[in-house]
């Protein structure tokens, strides 16, 4: 075998030391998802074939697919794959539902949807993560992501009812408007309590009157707004 001298050698070490493979550490990922309880296969092809570390910044990428939440910058975060794994879980979405989601953030939650088959509109509050998720959105080429910036407890009437709703940010309360737009039988997720704690509350809708379902602790920024802090 051919070995390169000495000094050489480590050089050459050095430039083969593997980059991260962006396919494995997905795929690693994806393990742990299923290690955590996530047993929907929808919800994990859909996340096996998204590049979490697009969505995030550059100094950050190497972290992108590890079970953590990340920063976003402007004091905002992009959500713990188990979190949006678990809420997508939640959604009990199927392909072809309209979903509404409040707090665009990174993008990436709209893309999880959006890969489930699901047309999604999605609102942000703050016009630099709305520019940039509408960057890597359209450049990874989602059709079916609509991304209006504004103030998403007022929700998005013109596209409403809506199948499902799901809010990325945590409030005081539910928000009526969000309310009125869901749909017959539909089904919102939303995080409700103290500013960094709340509980994550599933409300489905029969007729007039509304299911409440409490799926424990959960720790999202600030839903800011109207009907928000
Ligand atoms: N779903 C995102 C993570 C969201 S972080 C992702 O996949 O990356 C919560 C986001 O909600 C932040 O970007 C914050 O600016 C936004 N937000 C807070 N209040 C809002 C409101 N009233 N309307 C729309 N967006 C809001």
């Amino acid at each position: 075998m051919f070995l390169p001298p000495e000094s050489d050698r480590s050089v050459s070490a050095k430039q083969a030391r593997p980059r991260p493979d962006p396919h494995r550490v997905r795929e690693r990922m994806i393990r742990e998802l299923r290690e955590q309880g996530i047993t929907d296969e929808n919800v994990l092809r859909a996340m096996g074939l998204i590049h979490r570390h697009l969505f995030v910044d550059e100094a950050l990428a190497a972290r992108a697919y590890d079970l953590t939440s990340l920063p976003l910058g402007l004091g905002q975060t992009i959500s713990n794959p188990l979190t949006v794994a678990r809420m997508t879980e939640l959604l009990q979405l199927q392909a072809g539902m309209r979903v509404l989601e409040i707090g665009t953030g990174s993008g990436y939650q709209a893309a999880v949807l959006a890969e489930m088959g699901c047309f999604v509109y999605t609102v942000e509050r703050l016009p630099l993560l709305h520019e940039k998720a509408k960057k890597i959105l359209r450049e990874l080429g989602y059709a079916r992501i609509r991304m209006m910036l504004g103030d998403g407890t007022m929700g998005y009437r013109v596209a409403a009812p809506y199948a499902r709703i799901i809010v990325t940010a945590g409030g005081p309360s539910v928000p009526e408007p969000l309310l009125k737009q869901l749909d017959e039988k539909g089904i919102m997720l939303i995080p409700v309590g103290e500013a960094h704690s709340q509980r994550l509350l599933r409300i489905t809708r029969r007729g007039s009157s509304f299911v409440r379902e409490d799926f424990g602790p959960a720790s999202f920024v600030d839903l800011v707004g109207n009907h928000g802090w």
